[in-house]
């Protein structure tokens, strides 16, 4: 029912390894209809031989795939990938009345190629990264309120930045379902309560990738100075107060992100708690003061956006970390993140590495981090591993 896309001989293999791309180059014809931006088609292999169904784009990635078994895409198969993707964060224990944050659905990690969800108590906050998606959102919106209508009462849009501008979609972010709170929306992670800002913050508002790394952060920070870089909403910040610093600042270039950490920082720990939230270069900052803290953070946003920008990347993670490692305290400790794609773990590492290296100070890995398990990976789709951190010793 849907029309066929051929593929040129050989070029079915990843196909029938399960990773749900297909690029343009391997395609050898299309049959039954014009493909527009966003529809929906079967592989073929040049054999006749069905592969899957998914979303057709233009571009270098020309199809994602949905199912590799024939199958209707439509309401139904929406709830089933839903509820699916909702069973494993119930069964990580995810939902609790101390937890409401959360992401529901992490793209291929959920067999939703091009779709991410992230839930802020009574609210999903849903974006679209392929024309596909953004085409099937109401379907997706009323799947969601099937399927989770015990916590959910609203879905908020938000594609404006993530969908391929030359796709001409148009997209308008908004309610879809639900409409804006009377009351300004509140959020808890692990028992602690932010501000998320889905209208107008970064991504879906809030850094939902971050929480057990924060928790790493919390079991190290009693009676330290900490040093919280790249703050954004100050998630970092909120576990190191809990856990008793003795100092937490909290820096970030954005005035923004700065107001809305000090009302997070407030929220939970009221306006005495020992917290300075400080908006200017993290660089400068480093430079200037980083002698003065135990614990520091980094958490800079993506480097690399794409491929191409891989050495000038893996250039600023050196020179980020190296300004770390020649200023910071005997005896700290350094959490530092890459969330660049496009910089795998082995690139990140060795960046870091020639950044110690150029200190010259002892330094020891004492933990390797990643994204937590609401953001998984499947296996057959490596690309979607993207976050990744050292814990560090630095003497
Ligand atoms: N650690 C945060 C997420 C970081 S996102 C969390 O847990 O929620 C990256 C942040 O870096 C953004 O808020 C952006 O405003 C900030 N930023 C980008 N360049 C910066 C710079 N040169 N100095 C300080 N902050 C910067």
């Amino acid at each position: 029912m849907y029309p066929k896309i051929i593929l040129r001989p050989g070029k079915e293999e990843s196909l029938k390894r399960f990773h749900p791309w297909v690029f343009s180059g391997a395609i050898a014809n299309v049959q039954g209809g014009r493909l527009q931006e966003g529809d929906k088609a079967e592989v073929h292999s040049s054999q006749g031989e069905f592969l899957g169904i998914g979303h057709t784009q233009v571009g270098s990635i020309a199809v994602r795939i949905l199912s590799f078994v024939p199958d209707v895409i439509d309401k139904d198969f929406y709830r089933r990938r839903i509820r699916k993707a909702l069973a494993l964060r119930r069964n990580l224990n995810l939902i609790r009345p101390d937890n409401d944050t959360f992401r529901l659905i992490h793209g291929e990690g959920d067999f939703l190629p091009g779709l991410v969800v992230d839930i802020y108590g009574n609210t999903a906050v849903m974006q679209a990264h392929s024309p596909g998606m953004h085409l099937d959102r109401q379907l997706i919106a009323d799947a969601i309120m099937k399927e989770c209508s015990d916590f959910i009462g609203n879905i908020y849009y938000k594609s404006e930045n993530t969908l391929p501008f030359k796709a001409d979609l148009e997209p308008e972010d908004g309610y879809l379902t639900g409409r804006e709170h009377e009351e300004r929306p509140m959020a808890m992670e692990n028992g602690l309560r932010f501000y998320p800002d889905w209208m107008e913050g970064q991504k879906t508002g809030f850094f939902v990738d971050q929480r057990e790394n924060r928790a790493l952060v919390e079991r190290y920070s009693a009676k330290k100075r900490v040093l919280n870089m790249f703050c954004y909403t100050g998630g970092f910040s909120l576990y190191a107060l809990r856990a008793g610093a003795k100092k937490v600042v909290s820096v970030d270039s954005s005035e923004k992100a700065i107001g809305l950490t000090r009302q997070n920082v407030t929220l939970n720990f009221g306006e005495k708690a020992p917290h300075q939230a400080v908006a200017c270069d993290a660089f400068d900052y480093l430079r200037e003061k980083g002698k003065d803290f135990d614990l520091v953070i980094l958490d800079p946003p993506a480097f690399a956006k794409h491929h191409d920008a891989l050495r000038q990347a893996l250039q600023g993670y050196r020179k980020l970390n190296a300004i770390a490692f020649k200023n910071m305290a005997p005896g700290g400790i350094l959490f530092t993140f890459s969330c660049s794609q496009a910089v795998s773990r082995q690139d990140f590492r060795l960046a870091v590495f020639s950044a110690a290296a150029q200190s010259g100070r002892d330094v020891r890995i004492l933990h390797q981090l990643s994204q937590p398990a609401d953001h998984p990976v499947n296996i057959y789709h490596p690309e979607g591993e993207y976050l990744k951190g050292l814990v560090l010793a630095v003497e």
